[in-house]
């Protein structure tokens, strides 16, 4: 019996075995002895990856476009040209030792979208994209998120391609060298929605036991530079009341700092990552101690209030006079909500697969979370192993990988108008 299109649409799904293979075909470019993979930011090896991805693009009749911060477009006409494509994709750079899924997932499910529906011959009213953003890890270039940021104007292409890697190579000069230098102006295409499937990076979808998050938005960032100055002075003579040990200080601001983001939960997160001790002598009580804090929260009401409370718990360490503290904020991200209505087609896109979704909030910067500011936007969240990324035994579970994907294709497939088999399927 002969399916109706929308029935055929309904029963389509991804082959997961064909993106494991791609995953795994693209993860021995910069592969490591660990099971990781080592490909940095327009690296010669970044080349190659770029390479297989856009001639896997072109066996499918996908244009392909580089604009000028070498993001990639691959294109797969729509029936209806003139209007904005449904986008998809991520980033294929790595850390140094990065795994083989972090962005490599979102491009790849992206690809096997476009071969399921080459296969059965299915048009789609609205071209679909699949893009691979430019230096993603801020690994060897800062700033991070480095395509997606200038495609949304976060910061100028000249501004980004200035910027130089530890051997004083330039942004401009590695894209040139690996001729991705592209022809296209950066950003202002429009676009009907852009999806992003990506590993967790995080645990709680694995401790949940649930496979697909609906990923809600991305939590603000407050950064902060703090220095609290007391008085070094020799650890023998110097009676503990009479002490401005600036550690001491210090310990206390770094217990305060967890306590702000508990006393602001669940998406409330507090933390002093780098601390630098002066003198840092084992008989020299530290008269200063520079540290970072990093202050994130889903919202910024409750941000500013945790901004609040770090303002307050150093004003603390002040009073009785023994300390000065100096505390700077250096870095803001706006928290970034996704689109409501692609979350929901995310949501729907799992529940029409028989799979349970958790709304989840982003921890961490994606280029997503650019692409929200100039269209809708949403993610799909897929487990990872003991929710590790940026490691080379980062894993994730093919199955896992397969479900994330189909509901990838079903949500796109909510945003792009009408569905057709083509004459040739037909035949
Ligand atoms: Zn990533």
């Amino acid at each position: 019996m002969e399916l109706t299109t929308l029935e055929a649409v309904r029963a389509l799904r991804v082959d997961g075995g064909r993106l494991w293979q791609s995953l795994m075909d693209l993860a021995r470019i910069g592969a490591t002895d660990k099971g990781g993979v080592c490909r940095l930011a327009l690296t010669d090896l970044d080349r190659q990856a770029r390479d297989r991805v856009t001639a896997w693009a072109r066996e499918l009749g996908c244009s392909v476009r580089v604009d000028a911060i070498g993001n990639i477009f691959m294109r797969r006409a729509g029936m209806r040209e003139d209007l904005p494509p449904v986008m998809t994709g991520s980033h294929i750079d790595t850390q140094p030792t990065g795994g083989k899924f972090d962005g490599n997932y979102g491009v790849l499910a992206g690809i096997e979208v476009l071969r399921t529906l080459c296969d059965r011959g299915l048009r789609t009213e609205a071209p679909i994209e699949v893009v691979v953003w430019t230096n993603e890890e801020g690994s060897r270039f800062v700033p991070v998120m480095m395509g997606s940021g200038v495609h949304a104007r976060a910061f100028t292409l000249e501004h980004a391609l200035a910027a130089r890697d530890r051997d004083g190579v330039s942004v401009a000069e590695a894209l040139r060298a690996i001729g991705y230098d592209g022809a296209e102006p950066v950003g202002g295409r429009a676009a009907a929605a852009y999806f992003e499937a990506h590993i967790e990076q995080g645990p709680i979808l694995e401790s949940e036991d649930i496979v697909i998050g609906a990923v809600a938005g991305a939590l603000g960032q407050r950064w902060y530079d703090v220095v609290i100055t007391g008085q070094e002075a020799h650890a023998g003579p110097t009676p503990m009341a009479l002490r401005r040990d600036a550690l001491l200080a210090a310990s206390d601001l770094v217990r305060a700092v967890n306590r702000i983001a508990q006393d602001h939960a669940p998406h409330g997160r507090g933390t002093v990552g780098c601390l630098d001790v002066f003198p840092n002598s084992r008989n020299v009580i530290p008269g200063r101690v520079s540290l970072t804090v990093d202050l994130r929260a889903a919202d910024d009401a409750t941000l500013d209030g945790m901004a609040r409370a770090l303002a307050r718990a150093c004003g603390e360490l002040e009073q009785g006079g023994a300390f000065e503290v100096s505390c700077k904020e250096v870095v803001y991200f706006a928290p970034q909500p996704f689109d409501a209505a692609l979350v929901q087609a995310v949501r729907d896109g799992a529940a029409s697969l028989g799979l349970d979704s958790l709304d989840i909030i982003s921890g961490a910067g994606h280029d997503a979370v650019y692409m929200a500011r100039v269209a809708p936007t949403a993610m799909i969240f897929v487990p990872c192993k003991d929710g590790i990324s940026h490691n080379e035994i980062e894993d994730a579970r093919p199955e896992h990988l397969e479900a994330g994907c189909n509901v990838l294709l079903h949500a796109m497939l909510r945003c792009c108008g009408r569905v057709e088999a083509a004459e040739e399927a037909r035949a």
